[in-house]
């Protein structure tokens, strides 16, 4: 069978001598767990889009990563969160932002997309379409960490008094994503963050914006980008490695390398996941390092967060 998934927990690591042996165990279970609750459905035959919808809400639901419950908070101290889901097969997409009720913001993008006309909901009309889903809720303190609130008060007070940002990636930013291939050879992308630490109340990053954060088609890709959501959007990240493929036949790898690498000569800080029609997903970042997983076409499941070897177990 040709099926495979990949995911990332968003390229805001920690720097390597502050991630302690149990914050790195914790990570690669995490990682481990989304990747398995997209793998069983994909091996009983289920399509890529229910793949990355459970991957993605395994990684919402895990405080370490910036997305659902654990997301950064806003300059003002609140919680808004953008999702964005994309199916290869017709272009269907659906997206969300700004939201902060919906336990899984990606439900919520893939009932935009299944439920409306419409593509992309912003705040009271997204929770609607949440509630008419019977989507579940939380109250604003569920999404809200103590890390994260930590990580905003050392933010306002560096800006406070005018200091250089001396931040890790970690307390930065963060995303979450899934990319897969099902065995009718249909991709699927899926993407979710609370975007970047001390945002601006109503910032919208790039996670939400198809063909920037996330994209999928059939006949290339399927994409989730993690990193500077507003260079990510200006230089068109997911859809530009598409469209190298389509019109300078570059292999997957290929776009990828060259999308990544001109992100970075524009102060693009990232990475992202992608997968075509065939062969392995790929992973590629610019930044120190990204959390990331896969399961590809050696049926294996491997994990990791710098550039060291992967850690492999079976799924
Ligand atoms: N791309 C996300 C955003 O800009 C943040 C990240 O992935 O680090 O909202």
């Amino acid at each position: 069978m040709n099926i495979a998934i990949a995911i990332h927990g968003g390229a805001g690591t920690f720097r390597r001598e502050d991630m302690t042996e149990d914050m790195a165990k914790s990570y690669h279970e995490g990682l481990s767990k989304a990747l398995r609750a997209g793998w069983v459905l994909l091996q009983a035959g289920g399509s890529a889009l229910d793949a990355v919808t459970a991957a993605v809400c395994v990684l919402e639901d895990d405080p370490l990563f910036n997305a659902g419950r654990g997301s950064v908070l806003t300059d003002i101290g609140t919680t808004e969160m953008d999702a964005a889901i994309m199916a290869g097969e017709h272009r269907q997409a659906g997206a969300v932002a700004g939201i902060c009720g919906p336990r899984n913001p990606i439900r919520v993008a893939r009932s935009v997309m299944e439920t409306t006309p419409h593509l992309l909901l912003m705040g009271e009309g997204a929770h609607k379409v949440a509630r008419n889903a019977g989507h579940p809720f939380e109250s604003a303190e569920y999404f809200e960490t103590p890390s994260r609130r930590a990580a905003l008060q050392r933010e306002l007070a560096r800006r406070a008094a005018n200091a250089p940002d001396h931040r890790s990636d970690a307390d930065r930013h963060g995303t979450v994503g899934a990319v897969a291939r099902d065995a009718a050879n249909h991709l699927a992308a899926a993407t979710s963050t609370g975007g970047i630490t001390a945002k601006a109340a109503g910032r919208v990053g790039d996670t939400p914006i198809i063909g920037a954060g996330t994209f999928a088609d059939d006949i290339t890709c399927a994409v989730s980008c993690t990193g500077t959501g507003e260079v990510f959007i200006r230089y068109t990240a997911a859809a530009e490695i598409a469209a190298r493929m389509r019109y300078k036949d570059e292999s997957l790898e290929q776009a990828a390398e060259k999308v990544v690498a001109e992100l970075a000569r524009h102060g693009g800080d990232g990475g992202l996941i992608a997968i075509a029609s065939s062969g392995n997903p790929i992973m590629p970042f610019n930044t120190s390092g990204m959390y990331r997983g896969v399961i590809g076409t050696d049926g294996k499941l491997h994990t990791a967060i710098y550039s060291e070897p992967f850690e492999t177990a079976d799924p």
